[in-house]
């Protein structure tokens, strides 16, 4: 049986909050009995986009990524408080009934992302319901896929087997793994967002003037061993990205037995980290 799953790149995403509206264009006042009562007209962010920035100027990179219900395998809002109230559909989607979920604020709390809205008019618990009443019409894809302009969201009807097969060959990742939940929104790029940097920029006198180091290589070492190389650009800069916060004790030096004003430098970083302007002596 496929099952419906999204694709989201997070180096795609560039914040137009296209997906945010549409969701709020679908369901603002309108009624899907069987699948979702009307949004609220304010406050409900069904489907909504993240931020998160990494280093300090003038080394710094904001991501954006949306967000929402993740119509998890292993949902923890499906147990025995909630049979019958809310369901997952052979096609992977889950619903939470509009009509047995009356009064249920309950509900609300169950879900560990937080993905699950309280409707105050109506007394109910909601959830984006992956256009689920479009699908059924034989939409070939959810608007959010549809009007996002960069591609950054993808909606794909797989098998579980190749869902795994292509999230792994592709190194998709899911939110909050250690949850258990088995997520079906899956995100690609993801290390803009959960791994750190560390970097930094180098000058050189040439001439009398302080010009932009290029072509230096770079180490960083990770707790005694070289861990990367890399080579400073036009710039004068270096980074060394994906790395794990909290990950030990770092050094950053120049190769070939070079110094800079302040490195080498050891640092155990828990953020991204910019190490500054070095001068080559
Ligand atoms: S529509 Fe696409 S690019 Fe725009 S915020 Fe949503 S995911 Fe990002
Ligand atoms: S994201 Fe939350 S509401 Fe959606 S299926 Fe998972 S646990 Fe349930």
């Amino acid at each position: 049986m496929k099952k419906w799953n999204l694709v989201v790149d997070v180096e795609r995403c560039n914040n137009c909050n296209n997906c945010f509206l549409v969701v709020k264009d679908e369901h603002g006042g309108n009624d899907f009995p069987g699948y979702a009562a009307p949004q609220p007209a304010k406050g409900a962010r069904w489907f909504r986009v993240e931020r998160q920035e990494r280093g300090v100027a003038p080394m710094i990179d904001a991501s954006h990524y949306p967000v929402a219900c993740n119509h998890c395998d292993d949902a923890p809002c499906m147990n025995a408080e909630t049979a019958g109230v809310i369901t997952k559909r052979a096609d992977g989607i889950v619903l939470i009934d509009p009509v047995r979920a009356k009064g249920r604020k309950d509900i609300v709390g169950m879900c560990p992302y937080g993905h699950i809205h309280w409707n105050d008019e109506l007394q109910l618990p909601q959830n984006w319901i992956f256009e689920a009443h479009l699908l059924d019409q034989g939409w070939k894809e959810p608007r959010v896929s549809q009007v996002c302009p960069t591609g950054a969201i993808e909606a794909v009807k797989v098998e579980d087997a190749a869902m795994a097969e292509r999230a792994a060959r592709e190194g998709l990742r899911t939110l909050r793994p250690e949850l258990g939940a088995k997520p079906r929104i899956y995100y690609r790029n993801f290390d803009r967002v959960d791994k750190i940097f560390i970097g930094g920029s180098l000058a050189e006198i040439r001439d009398g003037v302080e010009e932009c180091a290029e072509g230096v290589q770079v180490e960083l070492w990770l707790n005694g061993e070289r861990l990367a190389t890399t080579t400073t650009d036009t710039f004068g800069d270096y980074k060394f990205d994906g790395l794990e916060p909290d990950s030990g004790e770092y050094e950053v030096r120049l190769a070939a037995e070079r110094f800079a004003e302040g490195l080498p430098a050891k640092l155990r970083p828990a953020k991204s980290e910019y190490l500054g302007l070095g001068r080559l002596g």
